[in-house]
């Protein structure tokens, strides 16, 4: 459902991106891991073209990125990202953030919004913070309405971007429940994250990133009990 292929990415003279090269299928929970620099957000990003890749191609859920003549609101409609920031609308409630979407991209009309939102919200257990404004929530309450914004929009793919960096420790669980609730549920999903022991637990795909390169991927046993390269040794060793 994704497929990235010789993706390159230059900044400048800085080649961020130098050939990576990743499938993700139906169904699965893929997560990239990294060192900081690596060029995870940017891979990331050029998966629904927040950026524009230099060279390569991508394949995301049917829709071929690098094709001059792509419609990129369709395109995010299939590809729904979620960010470390959880970028909600301060003056909204968390039921009319999660309606937005649905009414302006998708011309639904108010009540099937709201039929909508309210399954979403119930998805990831904040049915009864509808009517609450982000700053009344909590942080990993406001990223949870965040996935429930993206998860209302049907997309076929989901990318989340350090969904819970910004979080307190103790509220990083309760998010990472709901993506794993979602995996049970079918959705595909991309997840770049600093919890390894997550990756480890709920990953059906592992992908290891260094210095604008794939290093090494497999199954999270494969990645994490019996890395091949020195370089995935190496910085796994600093979360042991
Ligand atoms: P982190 O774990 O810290 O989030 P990352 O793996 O996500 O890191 P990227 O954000 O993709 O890394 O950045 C990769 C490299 O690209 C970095 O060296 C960064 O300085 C550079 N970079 C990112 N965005 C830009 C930009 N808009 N202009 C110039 N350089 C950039
Ligand atoms: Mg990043």
């Amino acid at each position: 459902i994704l497929d990235v292929s010789g993706l390159c990415k230059k900044y400048g003279n800085t080649d961020v991106l130098r050939g990576v090269n990743l499938q993700v299928r139906e169904g699965e929970l893929a997560c990239i891991i990294g060192p900081s620099g690596s060029g995870k957000s940017t891979m990331l990003r050029c998966c629904n073209l927040l950026e524009s890749p230099t060279s390569g191609n991508i394949i995301a859920a049917s829709h071929e990125l690098m094709n001059p003549e792509i419609d990129i609101n369709r395109m995010r409609q299939d590809v729904g990202m979620v960010f470390q920031q959880f970028n909600l609308y301060p003056h909204l409630s968390a039921l009319n953030n999660v309606t937005l979407a649905l009414r302006k991209v998708q011309n639904k009309s108010k009540d099937e919004a709201q039929d909508i939102a309210m399954q979403a919200l119930d998805q990831v257990g904040l049915k009864n913070k509808a009517m609450s404004k982000p700053g009344e929530l909590s942080g990993g309450q406001q990223q949870r309405v965040a996935i429930a914004r993206a998860v209302a929009l049907k997309p076929r793919i989901i990318l989340f971007d350090e969904p819970t960096s910004a979080l307190d420790p103790e509220l990083v669980d309760d998010v990472l429940n709901v993506m794993c609730d979602l995996r049970k549920r079918g959705m595909t999903m991309v997840v770049v994250t600093h919890e390894m022991a997550f990756a480890h637990a709920a990953a059906d795909k592992v992908i290891f990133m260094d210095e604008g390169v794939v290093v090494e991927s497999g199954t999270a046993a494969d990645i994490f009990e019996r890395p091949r390269e020195g370089r995935t040794q190496a910085f796994l060793a600093r979360y042991a």
